[in-house]
């Protein structure tokens, strides 16, 4: 798959428009998910070498899920950033459920990379998405952002401690270091996307 040949198709507010916009057992989608500000953004930029994310300084401002498209099959689905602590209690608990919604039941849901700042990684929420992912059989990529912050030794340290941590799930959950600012891990994870995209 050439992630490069990505373009926006559509945006929906929430799980329900999304799945009226597009049936969620129609072709394959790869969701990202992660921590507002944790580098979603600079990601999906640096993964199709376009700037087809936002990266915007405002966490929490409209949260909408985007949609983009790879192929006639596949897309790319940036869902909304969690955890920011701006937003009002009720606000963060329907996003969320919202989320878990996405995960438990979009059947055409083939993978989820969970992006986490390499400096404090595996906070409650991030294992929730984990957990709702491995839960319905989604092969899940946890990506250590901003990897360019620590130095090699340091970064390895972190990269195996989190690996540690999340070896119960075995071969469902991978853990690999990433940067968007240095391209760290980028040939890596295209070629993990790549393989969640064969039919
Ligand atoms: P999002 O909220 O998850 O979409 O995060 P963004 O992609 O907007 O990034 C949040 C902040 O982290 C921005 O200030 C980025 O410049 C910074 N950032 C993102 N990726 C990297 C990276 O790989 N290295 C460094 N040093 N900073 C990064």
């Amino acid at each position: 798959i050439d992630f490069r040949k990505a373009e926006f198709l559509i945006s929906a507010p929430d799980i329900a428009h999304l799945n009226e916009y597009l049936p969620g057992d129609v072709g394959v989608e790869i969701a990202f998910a992660g921590r507002s500000n944790a580098g979603k953004s600079s990601a999906l930029n640096l993964l199709t070498e376009q700037k087809i994310a936002r990266t915007s300084k405002t966490p929490g401002r409209t949260q909408l899920i985007n949609v983009f498209r790879l192929d006639k099959h596949r897309r790319l689905v940036d869902l909304p950033g969690y955890g920011f602590a701006q937003v009002p209690l009720a606000l963060k608990l329907k996003w969320q459920e919202s989320l878990g919604e996405y995960l438990l039941k979009r059947d055409c849901l083939s993978g989820v990379v969970v992006l986490m700042d390499i400096r404090h990684p595996l906070k409650d929420l991030d294992m929730q998405m984990i957990e709702w992912a491995v839960e319905s059989h989604i092969p899940v990529l946890a990506l250590l952002t901003k990897a360019d912050k620590l130095g090699q030794s340091a970064r390895m340290k972190m990269v195996n401690e989190v690996r540690k941590k999340l070896s119960h799930f075995e071969d469902g959950v991978k853990v690999e270091p990433f940067s968007s600012l240095k391209g760290i891990g980028k040939g890596k994870v295209l070629g993990i996307l790549d393989s969640w995209c064969k039919p």
